[in-house]
């Protein structure tokens, strides 16, 4: 059966597990994250398609199993493009990563294209597009996933004219002086000048793309319209007044939109209702005793500011010899399971600083940095984040930042501060957070002192507020808002509402 919705992501909807020798293929197990409201998309067609890279041996290859179903998940089936390591790594790793990631964070010191192998990055999303185009109806919508993908737009409307193709960006999307350092940046733009939607975090990203495109070829403002109301107010690094939302582009109407993801709400309060959490919270309050906690959670990644942070702990504590014993920093910092150079020396200065920070004020008692590098419990992670009176996430760049979101959910009906770096998507939408800026040393001791003397009557009237947008804007919003667009855009089958999904 053809496909009505195809979904190019690069990671597979399911976890693999091996059960009597049988690989077997089961719902993701934890629902949290984008990827259950990007499958309840297909709740609304009568079937669609999931399509991922998976990697293998040569030997593999041979007889891969490209198609895969998920157990009680019958509405859509899985394909799987066959990639060996060494493509993964030229595709993922190095153009991915070393070529595109610096410039979409706007580090475009970091940027290298000597190791860039475009040709394959060209060969992988073509791979993507065939095997959508193969899929899909003549009319199907097929929504294409981040800049991985970035080509793959372009080999759809080659292939199928009819389709309907919508791209969303889940990393910033830089400055025009920024993108134009990408020496195949013509061809990336044109690729997403074939889609009829794209869409972006927020109007600052969809901004930057549109004066790139403007820059790097012939495109016609069709309409200029509001920012979403929750984004309206000026005067932070990120915020916008208004955005364009229709270019025209060989004839054809592109429609951009910015709209952030959110996150899941009912799933975290749910998770910290569970009795397991409330004895995991219940056992961590009593080992902080009367100390203070600050986390800091997050990827292992230059742009994610984890130096500047700690380097600001350093200074907090030289200043402030009060705190010594008062204060313990918790920072939960997954590593790179990549191996990449970048994120290994982003790794090495986080266990350098924290060792540093440790080594010159640790007592008998008292471990002023808390360090995992290992991945931990959604259970405990949430409860940590509930547990803590300060969360401290000031990357330098980041597309959105989910960890401030979650932040606030488990603060529901509770004080806590959120001291959130403007540079970060989620900064427009939540102004009551402290916002302040990772390049400024005294910007960033001013807002550590701030949240750690803010009084509890304004903790709780800020933390009300900004739960009230995250609980409002949060991922199934996301959903619906996007759905809405799909119908606009007269998809078949996507006519019902999202509630009967
Ligand atoms: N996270 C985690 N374990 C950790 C630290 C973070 O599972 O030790 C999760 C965090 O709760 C959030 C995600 O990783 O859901 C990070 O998302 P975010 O948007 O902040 O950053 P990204 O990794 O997408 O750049």
């Amino acid at each position: 059966m053809k496909s009505s919705l195809v979904i190019l992501y690069h990671r597979e909807p399911y976890d693999e597990v091996i059960e009597n020798g049988q690989v077997r293929y089961r719902p993701k197990k934890s629902p949290n994250g984008i990827m259950p409201t990007l499958k309840s998309f297909f709740g609304h067609v009568n079937y669609g398609t999931w399509i991922a890279w998976k990697q293998v041996t040569e030997d593999q290859k041979a007889d891969f199993q490209s198609r895969v179903t998920v157990e009680d998940e019958t509405n859509y089936s899985v394909f799987r493009i066959p990639l060996i390591a060494q493509q993964v790594r030229d595709f993922y790793h190095i153009t991915s990563k070393e070529a595109f990631w610096p410039i979409l964070h706007a580090f475009p010191w970091h940027f290298d294209d000597s190791s860039a192998n475009w040709d394959n990055f060209q060969t992988v999303n073509r791979l993507f597009a065939e095997a959508a185009c193969e899929e899909a109806a003549d009319d199907a919508l097929i929504w294409v996933h981040d800049y991985n993908l970035w080509l793959a737009p372009y080999y759809i409307r080659q292939l199928k004219p009819q389709a309907k193709i919508a791209f969303f960006h889940h990393t910033p999307f830089p400055s025009v002086d920024a993108f134009n350092v990408i020496p195949w940046r013509q061809q990336i733009i044109e690729s997403l000048l074939c889609c009829d939607v794209v869409g972006f975090h927020i109007p600052r990203y969809s901004e930057n793309f549109v004066n790139v495109a403007r820059s790097v070829t012939k495109v016609e403002v069709l309409k200029r319209g509001a920012v979403p109301e929750h984004m309206t107010r000026t005067g932070t690094a990120l915020a916008e007044p208004d955005m364009v939302t229709q270019l025209q582009y060989q004839g054809r109407t592109v429609n951009i939109d910015a709209f952030p993801v959110g996150t899941n709400p009912e799933h975290i309060l749910n998770t910290l209702a569970q009795d397991a959490a409330k004895a995991r919270f219940a056992e961590m309050k009593t080992q902080l005793g009367d100390r203070k906690l600050i986390i800091a959670a997050g990827r292992i990644d230059y742009v994610k500011g984890n130096k500047e942070m700690l380097l600001t702990y350093e200074r907090l504590l030289e200043r402030r010899p009060d705190l010594h014993g008062k204060v313990s920093l918790l920072v939960s910092c997954v590593r790179s399971a990549s191996g990449m150079r970048v994120y290994q020396t982003a790794q090495e200065e986080i266990e350098h600083f924290s060792g540093r920070i440790n080594g010159r004020f640790s007592t008998w008692d008292w471990c002023p940095v808390i360090l995992y590098t290992e991945p931990i419990s959604f259970i405990d992670l949430m409860s940590y984040y509930k547990l803590a009176d300060v969360c401290w996430t000031t990357p330098l760049r980041d597309g959105l930042n989910l960890v401030a979101k979650e932040y606030v959910v488990t603060h529901k009906e509770q004080g806590g501060v959120l001291v959130l770096s403007e540079f970060v998507g989620a900064a427009v939408e939540m102004p009551e957070a402290i916002l302040t800026n990772p390049y400024s040393h005294a910007a960033m001791d001013q807002a550590i002192e701030q949240a750690l003397e803010m009084s509890e009557a304004e903790q709780k009237e800020r933390m009300g507020k900004l739960y009230e947008t995250v609980a409002t804007y949060d991922v199934k919003y996301w959903g619906d808002r996007l759905l809405k667009m799909f119908q606009a855009m007269q998809t078949p089958e996507l006519t019902t509402s999202s509630s009967e999904a």
